[in-house]
């Protein structure tokens, strides 16, 4: 059985490696290499069909995202860039002093676990769900934001699979 890269469209062996996971699933090795230089992880990101954040751990942020991201968070590039997960969520703790990821409120954010342990561990976490509270210019409201992880390289990629607002 085989599929074809998304990015450079030779095809990939599905009984030999398939360590990209589930969100990096139908990228070869070798353009998934390609995370670490800056236009070729644009192309890498592009070819995801989901919002995905690209993360790197240390200080862990968010490097860049591609476009369905960026329309999904209302932000421009350089507000993502750069910045902290919980500030491109606009989680109301990533604003506090202490930071994202660092105020006492963040102990049990099971969003910042999961990722963090994909950067210790190397494991992907799948659907991890959270109530945020996320502040907008309209108010401070409840958000339900889902996610997955996973490993690349020397990096994370998030997938936002969910970020609205409670019913
Ligand atoms: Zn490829």
């Amino acid at each position: 059985m085989a599929a074809s890269c998304r990015v450079c469209g030779k095809s990939i062996a599905l009984n030999g490696k398939t360590a990209h996971g589930n969100i990096a699933c139908e990228i070869c090795d070798g353009c998934a290499a390609q995370v670490s230089g800056t236009s070729g992880r644009r192309v890498l990101l592009e070819s995801i069909d989901a919002p995905v954040l690209l993360m790197q751990g240390n200080p862990r942020q968010v490097v860049t995202a591609n476009k369905q991201a960026v329309a999904l968070f209302g932000k421009k590039l350089p507000e993502i860039e750069n910045h902290r997960g919980g500030q491109v969520f606009d989680c109301v703790h990533s604003f506090t002093e202490a930071g994202c990821g660092k105020d006492v409120n963040c102990e049990g954010c099971k969003i910042k676990d999961a990722i963090v342990d994909t950067f210790i561990t190397a494991n992907p976490h799948h659907g991890i769900s959270a109530e945020l509270s996320i502040k907008k210019a309209n108010g401070t409201k409840t958000y339900v934001v889902r996610v997955s992880t996973e490993k690349l390289g020397d990096f994370a990629l998030v997938r936002v699979e969910r970020y609205d607002a409670e019913a």
